[in-house]
């Protein structure tokens, strides 16, 4: 039997990372869909105070709408001599929602004067999975520091200033598949295998 799984989110690579993640796991029977393949609803903002909250009111708000088992995530930046901060803020650091460049700036620029062992930061992933008595929330982080310039041109958003512990290349520079292995959002995705494999079986 197949079960329909709804990835609350337009973006064709988030959609394809959870198909390879279940893949990998030898997870079969699951239809992923995205946003653009079931009837449009009302999509709250993200108005919460954590990952957790945006990630979870996003789940419940497409299974409510769709009837469909649905995975939502929510990730950013923390930041540690800025308290943790981009974090919820972290595709509007710079006042518009998405612009990677002035993120980008904005972020070297306020840390400016910080030392090297005090750049530290963690990307943040958090997952939810909502459907018929079921919410589960995962949570993977990749921890890294913030570079001077910003190096490479794969990857989005912070990926050029990131440079993961343990490593000398920034998150830009990695191959898809390196990136999957090692980030947030492959840490978390891969928290809920067994939560889609019972769903899987239903
Ligand atoms: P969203 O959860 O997809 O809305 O992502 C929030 C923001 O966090 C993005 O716009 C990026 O600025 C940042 N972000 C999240 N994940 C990554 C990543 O893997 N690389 C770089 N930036 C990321």
């Amino acid at each position: 039997m197949t079960a329909r799984l709804l990835v609350a989110s337009r973006n064709a690579k988030k959609l394809n990372e959870l198909r390879r993640i279940l893949d990998e796991a030898g997870i079969a029977g699951v239809e992923i869909v995205g946003l653009n393949d079931v009837p449009p609803y009302e999509e709250a903002p993200e108005t919460g105070a954590t990952f957790e909250e945006n990630a979870l009111a996003k789940a419940r708000d497409g299974f409510a709408a769709t009837g469909i088992p649905c995975v939502a995530d929510d990730s950013g930046i923390a930041v540690d001599a800025l308290n943790g901060m981009p974090g919820v803020l972290s595709a509007r650091w710079s006042g518009t929602h998405g612009n990677d460049e002035a993120n980008n700036a904005l972020l070297l620029a306020q840390l400016g004067d910080v030392p090297d062992e005090r750049r530290g930061a963690s990307f943040v992933s958090t997952c939810a999975l909502v459907a018929d008595g079921v919410e589960t929330v995962v949570r993977g982080e990749w921890p890294g520091v913030i570079s001077r310039n910003p190096v490479g041109d794969g990857g989005f958003g912070y990926d050029p200033l990131f440079v993961p512990e343990g490593g000398t290349v920034s998150a830009a520079q990695l191959t898809p598949a390196e990136k999957d292995a090692a980030s947030h959002r492959g840490r978390a995705l891969r928290q809920l295998l067994p939560a889609l494999a019972a769903l899987a079986k239903d």
